[in-house]
């Protein structure tokens, strides 16, 4: 999202015409691409965990999530922002957000304290160093 003018705040007419065009060069250099990269800081739902509760329907502040297959949650990747709050709100514990599982967090925190991982952060949920499904 893009403001100007006097939605940006109290300004003059040139001021406002100055940043509209400076926001219209910068839509265009986006619109103009065929790709966008996407963060890989993403949530993704654990499908066979997932009650279809849909408390991550009404609390994702991106409408990331959305209801797929077979009633199943899923998580649009270019519209999630990886904010967690839907990982931390599941009942069911069925979403993780990459690169924050609970192991890897503690493993972490582990690293930082000098300890030992409890277990290898490969094995996390099954989910794999790069964050794609093993
Ligand atoms: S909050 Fe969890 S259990 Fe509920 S619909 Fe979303 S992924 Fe499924
Ligand atoms: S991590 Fe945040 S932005 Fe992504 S789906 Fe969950 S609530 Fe939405």
């Amino acid at each position: 999202m893009f403001l100007c003018g006097t939605a940006h705040g109290p300004k003059h007419i040139g001021e406002s015409l100055a940043q509209a065009r400076a926001v219209a060069a910068r839509a265009a250099a986006v619109l103009a691409k065929d790709r966008l990269r996407v963060s890989a800081q993403i949530s993704w739902v654990d499908r066979e965990r997932c009650a279809a509760c849909l408390t991550c329907l009404r609390i994702c502040p991106y409408l990331a999530p959305r209801v797929g297959v077979e009633h199943r949650v899923e998580i649009e990747p270019a519209r999630c922002m990886g904010c967690g709050s839907c990982a931390a709100e599941c009942p069911a514990s069925a979403i993780t957000l990459r690169h924050y599982a609970p192991n890897q967090v503690l493993a972490a925190i582990d690293g930082l304290l000098g300890a030992e991982p409890e277990l290898p952060v490969d094995k996390v949920r099954g989910q794999g160093r790069s964050g794609a499904h093993v």
